[in-house]
C-alpha cells in the first residue's frame, strides 16, 4: 500500500487512539528515517525515546539475526539463560537487587504498583503500620492501563475511565512541604519520574527527591521512581535518580531497553522484592528469549561505544546551543532537562505548534508535549552535525515567526 491508501484504511479501519503527523515511513539509518520516496528525516525523538541506537544498528541486526534461529519464545515456565544474564547488568547498572520482565512501560509500571500494595500488606502482616495510599505528582505521566492511569495527573487520561484506583492523591509538583504535608503512615509508595517527560521534561530538584526518600524510610513506604523515558542512558547516567545520589526502592524501565523490541523491566531491592511470592504476578510473554537477547545486544554495545560519556558530552553541547536560542529569542520561556532529555517551554501553544510542524516540513522530527514544550529525545548516537542542523532550523522558524494575533484583520480571515 501507498501512503495515502493506508491513511484512507487506517481511517476506515482502526479505532480513532491516535492523532498521527501526516507522514508514513518505510524504513531507517542511523538517526534517519525515510518515507516511501526515499525522502531523508533527521529523527530528534527516536519513536519516543525507543530507538535509542537509531535504526539498522549492525549489534541489533546481529542479535536478532541468532536469536531468531535458536529460540523465540519460551514461556515462564522454564529456564533460559536471557533474564539472569540481562538482570546482572541492570542490577549492576541500577544498584538494584532483583528484576521483574514484562513487555512495555506500564506494564512495569503496573508491577511497582502492585509490589507497593503487596509490600504494605506483608509489612501489617508483620506488625507494622503501612496503608494503601499512593502519592503521585501533578504533571506526572506512568502509562495507559488503569493503576497507571490511576497515577497519571493528567484529567483527559484519567476521567473518562473512572473509577479508578482508590488511596491515589496527587501531590504539587516539585513542592516538598505539600510532600510532607499528605505523607502518612497511610501512604505505602511515593511515585515519581524524576524527570518528567510528557510533563514537559521536568526535572525534580534535589530538595524534593531527597523530602520523598527521607519521608519513605521514616515509614518504610516505598520511593518509587519511574525511569521509563528518563532511564538506561537517556540523561547521560544509566538511571537519572543517579544524577541526585538518591537510590529509590523500586524503578521501571522500558523504552530504549529492547532497541525498538517491546521490553520492560522493574527492579526493587533485597527488602521489596519479599512482597512477591510464586504466583502472586506474571506474563506469558515476559522476558522471553528473544527479548532479552536484544536488550543484552542494545547494552553491550552501549558499553563498548561508551554512550554515555557521547550522551554527557553531547547533551551538554545540545543544551548549550538551546540556551543560546533562548536568550536570542523572546517566544522561549525555559531550556530544561538532562543528557538527551531535553525540552524547549515556547511562550504559548501556537508558536510551540507552529515550530513543530515548520520542523517536520524541514525534515526534522521532534515533538510538543503539555502544549507548549518541544520535545528532544533523539537517539543516543547523534553527532554534532546533527544537533547543530536542528537548532539552526529553530533559529529560523523562531526569527520569522509571526502570531496571528499581529497580523492585518484581512490576513487573519484568509487564515480563517
Ligand atoms: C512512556 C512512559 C510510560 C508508559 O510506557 P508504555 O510502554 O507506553 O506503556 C510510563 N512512564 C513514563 C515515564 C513514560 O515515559
Amino acid at each position: 500500500m501507498k501512503f495515502e491508501e493506508i491513511r484512507a484504511a487506517e481511517a476506515q479501519l482502526l479505532v480513532a487512539t491516535y492523532e498521527r503527523n501526516p507522514i508514513g515511513f518505510v524504513r531507517g539509518e542511523g538517526v534517519h528515517l525515510f518515507d516511501e520516496n526515499g525522502t531523508a528525516y533527521l529523527d530528534m525523538l527516536s519513536g519516543i525515546g525507543v530507538s535509542a541506537l537509531g535504526y539498522s544498528h549492525p549489534a541489533i541486526q546481529t542479535a536478532i539475526d541468532a536469536q531468531s534461529r535458536k529460540l523465540l519464545h519460551l514461556s515462564n515456565l522454564f529456564f533460559h539463560e536471557g533474564q539472569a544474564e540481562l538482570a546482572l547488568r541492570l542490577t549492576e547498572m541500577t544498584g538494584l537487587d532483583r528484576v521483574f520482565f514484562c513487555n512495555s512501560g506500564t506494564e512495569a509500571w503496573e508491577t511497582a504498583l502492585k509490589l507497593a500494595r503487596a509490600y504494605a500488606t506483608l509489612r501489617r502482616s508483620e506488625g507494622h503500620r503501612l496503608g494503601s495510599k499512593i502519592l503521585a505528582l501533578e504533571h506526572s505521566f506512568h502509562g495507559r492501563t488503569m493503576g497507571s492511569v490511576s497515577t497519571t495527573h493528567k484529567l483527559k487520561y484519567r476521567e473518562p475511565f473512572e473509577p479508578l484506583l482508590p488511596d491515589v492523591e496527587f501531590v504539587h509538583f516539585d513542592d516538598a512541604a505539600d510532600l510532607e504535608a499528605k505523607f502518612s503512615e497511610e501512604v505505602c509508595a511515593i511515585c515519581l519520574e524524576p524527570v518528567q517527560g510528557e510533563g514537559g521534561i521536568r526535572p525534580v530538584s534535589k530538595e524534593f527527591f531527597s523530602a520523598a526518600r527521607k519521608l519513605t524510610n521514616q515509614t518504610g513506604a516505598l520511593l518509587i521512581a519511574d525511569e521509563i523515558q528518563s532511564g538506561l542512558g537517556r540523561t547521560g547516567k544509566w538511571c537519572a535518580y543517579q544524577h541526585y545520589g538518591i537510590l529509590p526502592d523500586v524503578t521501571t524501565l522500558a523504552k530504549p531497553l529492547g532497541g525498538g523490541i517491546p521490553i520492560g523491566a522493574m527492579l526493587c531491592t533485597e527488602e521489596a522484592a519479599r512482597a512477591f511470592t510464586p504466583g502472586m504476578h506474571g506474563t506469558t510473554f515476559g522476558g522471553g528469549p528473544f527479548a532479552c537477547a536484544v536488550a543484552i545486544a542494545v547494552i553491550d554495545a552501549m558499553r563498548r561505544d561508551n554512550l554515555l560519556e557521547h550522551i554527557q558530552e553531547i547533551g551538554t553541547h545540545f543544551m548549550d546551543q538551546l540556551e543560546a536560542l533562548a536568550s536570542r529569542h523572546a517566544a522561549v520561556i525555559e531550556v530544561r532537562g538532562m543528557g538527551l532529555m531535553l525540552g524547549m517551554e515556547l511562550a504559548n501553544a501556537e508558536v510551540a505548534k507552529h515550530a513543530a510542524t515548520q520542523m517536520m516540513e524541514r525534515r526534522i522530527l521532534i515533538n510538543r508535549t503539555s502544549e507548549t514544550v518541544l520535545r528532544f529525545l533523539p537517539p543516543y548516537i547523534i553527532e554534532q552535525k546533527h544537533i547543530d542542523q536542528t537548532v539552526q532550523a529553530l533559529d529560523e522558524i523562531l526569527t520569522n515567526f509571526t502570531p496571528v494575533a499581529a497580523l492585518p484583520a484581512a490576513v487573519q480571515g484568509a487564515h480563517g
